[in-house]
């Protein structure tokens, strides 16, 4: 099943879990919730948690309804609220020994190429230390027109940017029924969904618009973007105590497979990517090295040209200037001037610092 053999899982609560219809904070459930994410930490699965509840809770303690804000009133209530959010977590997750971090993020970016890898090197960095980034959108500085709105599609572009192999959409429904559960008593739960298209041929997904905030119509959204991500989406019923658990013992939830490989979408999406800022002009034997599978290394660069930085799209030259790859450089410009046609484990001495071994990594490649 995808949830055990997943290393990296996105899980997005919605502000119906946090806080109940009457305004009280379902503490209990979110100790259940801890828990689970504790089991998966144990398993070395790495957990990133998309939480929605600023607005809910800032109106909580300010005493506001949340259907008579404006916008503008709304920004100052996710400021507000999105600090008790952070308290609740950390006072909860703390009990089982969970660290956390705050991560805001706003649609430019996850849609801007430099700004979302920035980002994917900062939840690496996370991971690498052991804590988990619980994402929220920068509500206090998004507008409606550059707004998501809803945490479901940003919980998708997190899954891409991660390159996550599961996200989680923990909901306040079972997941995806053939009709509205609610009016139609004969509705069914869809069990696995392949093809949106075809498989929701028959679904009236704009009649279910009731349930989170964005409805199902956003959840259809986030599901294409992790289709095309090479990532599994789940739409599962949150309300329940250890809402995780129950997912991987009872599986009665909506499964979307991926459409290709997360390796194939990286690919596409390196490729896609805005004209390349530079070169890299490399000798045979990196050639043959890059022809097999592998990184490119300092040592196989003979010349460089174009000023570029960190996560930069690359031509890659043989000597007779013939394009052979493209790529995302790990290093400047500057830097591969400095540590070009030296052995790897030169660069820490070279640039004064660690750094990656590869100049661009197989996984940021693509073969021309
Ligand atoms: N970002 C909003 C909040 O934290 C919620 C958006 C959503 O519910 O999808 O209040």
């Amino acid at each position: 099943m995808y949830l055990k053999n997943s290393k990296i899982i996105v899980v997005k609560i919605g502000s119906s879990l946090i806080v109940d219809k009457n305004k009280k904070i379902r503490k209990k459930w979110l100790s259940s919730f801890a828990k689970d994410i504790k089991k998966l930490k144990d398993r070395n699965q790495k957990v990133v948690i998309v939480s929605s509840g600023a607005i809910a809770l800032g109106c909580k303690k300010m005493n506001y309804n949340k259907k008579n804000i404006k916008l503008d009133q709304s920004q100052a209530i996710a400021s507000i609220g999105q600090i008790e959010l952070m308290n609740l977590f950390s006072q909860t997750f703390a009990r089982f020994k969970l660290n956390i971090s705050q991560i805001l993020l706003t649609l430019e970016d996850t849609e801007e190429r430099r700004r979302s890898l920035n980002a994917k090197r900062t939840f690496e960095n996370l991971f690498n230390l052991g804590f988990i980034p619980i994402v929220n959108e920068n509500d206090t500085i998004a507008t409606t027109e550059i707004k998501y709105g809803d945490n479901d599609r940003l919980a998708s572009r997190v899954t891409q940017i991660t390159d996550a192999d599961t996200l989680i959409l923990l909901s306040d429904v079972d997941g995806l029924y053939t009709r509205n559960p609610k009016i139609f008593k004969d509705a069914k739960l869809l069990k696995k969904v392949k093809d949106l298209k075809k498989d929701l041929r028959n679904v009236n997904i704009k009649g279910m618009n009731e349930f989170g905030s964005g409805g199902m119509q956003t959840k259809i959204e986030a599901a294409k973007i992790c289709q095309l991500a090479g990532s599994s989406m789940v739409i599962a019923n949150g309300l329940h105590n250890n809402p995780i658990t129950k997912i991987i013992e009872q599986n009665e939830c909506t499964w979307f497979s991926p459409k290709v490989s997360k390796l194939d979408a990286r690919k596409k999406w390196i490729i896609s990517s805005i004209a390349p800022k530079g070169e890299i002009i490399i000798d045979d034997g990196a050639k043959k090295a890059l022809r097999s599978g592998k990184s490119l290394l300092a040592a196989g660069i003979k010349k460089i040209s174009g000023k570029f930085n960190k996560g930069d799209h690359i031509k890659i030259l043989d000597k007779k200037n013939a394009e052979c790859a493209r790529g995302l450089s790990s290093f400047t410009s500057d830097e591969i001037i400095k540590i070009m046609g030296h052995h790897s484990n030169q660069i820490e001495k070279l640039l004064g610092y660690v750094s990656k071994s590869e100049v661009i990594h197989k996984d940021d490649m693509v073969e021309v």
